[in-house]
């Protein structure tokens, strides 16, 4: 941004939240500007796993126990719609992206895990949700070895090429009247009247509302914010293109698949055959650059018929954890919103908490997806977080280990 503005909406950061939200804001008729530090899809959302996966790490029935009846409800639609909302959106925008919405396996690495894993196929099936049970023999199928004893197949997610996503997502919300601006870093945010002043080194905007959408990148615009989740830096490698004999050997149908180790394992292939594979975070920057090696050995065990395993690229970004889980929506001041902490979902979420908060700003609230609002709770012991990012890995590890 080079000149001073205005705007109906002001989002700080172009990840799947902002871009999500200045789409849906901007299709419901809001003059809508965004400032970002980078370029569209630099964070997080620009360098995931492209695992669409719907739902929250906490089940149906946990989410009505912590929630209540009524908002666990519309937590639970609203993040059950979260991958079919992608889908649609790339699908209905035409946009130029690498998808397959051929489900997502959560698959049992030991025996101990698959009760948990019925119970949860159990719940999304009580809502006729496209989901499925996997008995080993099926799994077996899908992954062509049995290192899985089953687990079950949610078939509203899948996969997409993350960057290509945002960068869609971005035109998408620019034909519709988004401005966009790249290399824009807010370094204030304060009260204009009844609306807001956001500075940037080269200009002013002033807004009547503004969307705070910086997740794992949040810096100190809104006090406490960025002490309400634990950035972890996640690790992401992806293979030269497998050569053809294996490729159709490994999730030859297409779906993406995560694990129940508490390390987890996931993966899945790229339109060019390439395994794309995740595990593992570190506290700091210089920890994820090691986990690339750990990674490869995975790769060795998981295919082990295809030799020496080279890697075309790795790479590494921030997610935001939150200590219960859950993605938080805040509304800190009036006219001013915040969505952040997927703890690792966000591709399917941070585009449903988007369109949340769009429906919030334009006052046409949908019942069908509302999502808890909350206080902003820093953590006493964010000072402390490298420290415990470690010691949980390291625990975690010691655990898998135990199982198998
Ligand atoms: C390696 C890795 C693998 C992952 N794998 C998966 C996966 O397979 N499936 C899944 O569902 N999720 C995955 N995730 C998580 C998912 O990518 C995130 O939850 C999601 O992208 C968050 O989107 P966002 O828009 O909220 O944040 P981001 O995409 O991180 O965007 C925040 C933006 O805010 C900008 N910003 C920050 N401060 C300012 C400022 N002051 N001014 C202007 N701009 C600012 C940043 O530059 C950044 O671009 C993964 C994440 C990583 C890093």
């Amino acid at each position: 941004m080079d000149v001073d503005g205005r705007a109906d909406v002001a989002i700080v950061g172009a990840g799947f939240t902002g871009l999500s939200a200045a789409l849906h804001l901007a299709m419901g008729g809001a003059d809508v500007a965004v400032l970002e530090a980078g370029e569209p899809g630099w964070g997080a959302s620009g360098r995931n796993g492209g695992q669409v996966i719907p739902g929250l790490k906490e089940d149906p029935r946990e989410i009505i126990a912590r929630f209540g009846a009524g908002p666990g409800e519309q937590m639970i639609k609203a993040s059950g719609a979260a991958a079919d909302l992608v889908f649609d959106l790339i699908r209905g925008h035409h946009m130029d992206v690498d998808y397959q919405q051929s489900g997502w396996i959560q698959a049992a690495h030991a025996q101990n895990m698959l009760p948990a894993l019925r119970l949860r196929h159990g719940d999304w099936a009580a809502r006729e949700a496209n989901v499925a049970w996997l008995e080993r023999d099926e799994m077996t199928q899908a992954m062509g070895d049995d290192r899985y004893q089953g687990g079950w197949i949610d078939k509203r997610g899948g996969g997409v090429q993350p960057l290509s996503y945002a960068r869609g997502l971005a035109k998408a919300a620019q034909k519709q009247g988004a401005r966009i601006h790249g290399s824009s870093p807010v370094q204030s945010l304060t009260r204009d009247g009844t609306g807001w002043r956001l500075e940037t080194a080269s200009g002013i905007l002033t807004a009547d509302k503004v969307i705070l959408a910086t997740n794992g990148y949040t810096d100190g615009l809104w006090p406490g914010l960025a002490q309400s989740v634990v950035p972890v830096y996640s690790v992401q490698v992806a293979t030269t293109p497998l050569g053809e004999n294996i490729r159709g050997k490994i999730l030859g149908g297409g779906e993406v698949l995560s694990d129940t180790h508490r390390v987890l394992w996931y993966f899945r292939q790229d339109g060019h055959g390439r395994l794309i594979m995740g595990g593992g975070g570190s506290a700091y920057e210089s920890g994820a650059v090691k986990i690339y090696e750990s990674l490869r050995d995975r790769v060795r065990q998981l295919l082990p018929e295809a030799g020496e395993v080279s890697f075309e690229f790795a790479w590494n970004g921030k997610v935001a954890m939150t200590t219960d889980h859950y993605p938080h929506l805040h509304e800190p001041a009036p006219g001013l919103w915040a969505a952040l902490g997927y703890n690792g979902r966000g591709v399917a979420m941070a585009t449903m908490m988007g369109r949340v908060m769009a429906d919030r700003v334009l006052d046409r609230g949908d019942p069908e997806f509302d999502f808890a609002t909350s206080p902003i709770r820093p953590l006493h012991v964010h000072g402390l977080r490298g420290i415990a990012v470690t010691a949980t890995r390291a625990y975690y590890r010691l655990r898998d280990a135990l199982e198998g």
